[in-house]
């Protein structure tokens, strides 16, 4: 059988149907909650991330995970961290088919996009992973990575990912850091045939990015948020109002971020090195918060807005401000 995916217009609608990917949330059972993409998979709502798990602790954090319930893991080959991420799958006894685990194209891999997924594959010792998303819209020269191509870009690499879903080394393909004025580009090119299933994005009461939600949610293109905690020394934590919430809920100011998400709408990717925080971070069944109180939380931003990942490292612009990637 064709993948679903092949059988979605280029463009939808902006229908109910579109709308009805996004299921309500089951604030009761959040840990076995998913959503269900544009080709018909569930994506878990809650899921490990991996970026700056240092070698020699991600195996560990992988396999805690797992054995605390996690099924989603979320790593990259920019992590330099996949064969330690595999790893971790195979000491956690959970069968593979159990988890849903996503990786993603390298910026200097974009002209070498088969290539890219075997090398991802074999790093991770798996025949597939479920989602593949192309990291960052930013064709990088692979002979001078300071540079971008002038004879390609995202959507040239979005052509090649294309193919790689009939491969069946790649369930669903996505892209991550995407914009508007991006996906629009994206969306409306001749050889776009497969919507993106999944736009992984920043997103924290301090950069929730409702436009952009907005509009992937009328494409039909599920939200994951990553830096769900506001990453590394999160300024999140010492907000008292954040604080508050989490005190009346009787709860930790990290699970009252990741409720938030998921009742929000996105999937939400926690990253941790620390056993107990894996727990913790998975401990967000029987309670849920309150209109009011996630009305309270998407104020946060007005007075407290950051973000944690910019364009400027890279030598193409990404995010293209108001009404862009906000
Ligand atoms: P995050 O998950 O928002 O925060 C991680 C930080 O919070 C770590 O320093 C972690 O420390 C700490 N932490 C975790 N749980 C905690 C708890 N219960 N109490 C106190 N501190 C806690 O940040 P992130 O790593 O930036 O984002 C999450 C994931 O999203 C990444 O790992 C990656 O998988 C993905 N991501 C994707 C992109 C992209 O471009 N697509 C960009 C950024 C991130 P310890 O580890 O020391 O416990």
């Amino acid at each position: 059988m064709l993948p679903v995916s092949r059988a979605i217009p280029k463009i939808p609608n902006i229908t109910n149907s579109a709308r009805n990917f996004f299921s309500k949330p089951n604030t009761m059972a959040t840990t076995s909650k998913t959503y269900k993409l544009n080709t018909g998979a569930e994506i878990p709502a809650v899921g490990l991330g991996t970026w700056q798990s240092k070698p020699g602790q991600v195996e560990k954090a992988v396999e805690a995970a797992l054995r605390a319930g996690y099924t989603h893991i979320d790593t990259a080959y920019a992590y330099g961290n996949e064969k330690e991420v595999g790893q971790g799958i195979k000491a956690s006894g959970v069968p593979r088919e159990k988890i849903w685990l996503t990786t993603k194209l390298d910026n200097d891999w974009h002209k070498h996009v088969a290539e890219a997924i075997d090398t991802s594959l074999k790093n991770l010792d798996t025949p597939y992973v479920d989602l593949y998303l192309m990291h960052w819209p930013a064709s990088l020269d692979k002979q001078n990575p300071k540079q971008v191509y002038n004879d390609w870009d995202f959507v040239d690499t979005w052509r090649e990912m294309q193919k790689l879903v009939d491969t069946g080394k790649v369930k669903n393909i996505g892209v991550s850091n995407f914009g508007v004025k991006n996906l629009e580009k994206l969306l409306s090119a001749e050889s776009t045939k497969i919507v993106p299933a999944v736009n992984q994005i920043e997103l924290h009461p301090g950069n929730p990015s409702p436009n952009l939600v907005k509009f992937c949610e009328s494409k039909g293109i599920h939200c994951t948020g990553y830096s769900p905690l506001g990453s590394s020394d999160s300024p999140l934590y010492k907000l008292d109002s954040l604080a508050k919430v989490a005190e009346s809920k009787g709860k930790t100011v990290q699970q009252v971020l990741l409720q938030w998400g998921v009742q929000k709408g996105w999937s939400v990717l926690p990253k941790s090195v620390t056993e107990e925080r894996i727990k913790a971070n998975f401990d967000l069944d029987g309670w849920s918060l309150t209109d009011e109180e996630i009305a309270q939380i998407d104020e946060v931003h007005k007075e407290n807005s950051f973000k944690v990942c910019g364009d400027s490292w890279l030598p193409v612009k990404i995010f293209f401000g108001a009404g862009d990637s906000d």
